[in-house]
């Protein structure tokens, strides 16, 4: 198989791999005070705080990471 053909299934597998990755990242309510920095820093609109509490919608979120940086209180694991 020639090198070019292999980008097309590598993309696929790394689209994937980062899809799968977004799913798992899940907020701990024990944790959360409700601050709502990670909602304010979401680039896609994936966390809402409901009641006082975060929320993650896998279906969202992009795994990209970043709302596990800004929360100072490790209820993003
Ligand atoms: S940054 Fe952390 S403590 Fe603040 S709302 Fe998000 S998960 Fe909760
Ligand atoms: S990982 Fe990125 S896209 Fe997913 S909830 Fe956190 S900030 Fe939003």
């Amino acid at each position: 198989m020639k090198p070019r053909r292999l980008l097309v299934p590598l993309l696929v597998l790394v689209l994937a791999t980062i899809a799968v990755a977004g799913a798992r990242y899940r907020v701990e309510p024990a944790n959360c005070t409700g601050c709502g920095d990670c909602e304010r820093l979401c680039p896609v609109g994936a966390i809402q705080v409901i009641d006082g509490k975060s929320r993650i919608d896998p279906e969202t979120c992009i795994g990209c990471g970043q709302c596990l940086g800004v929360c100072t209180h490790d209820a993003i694991r």
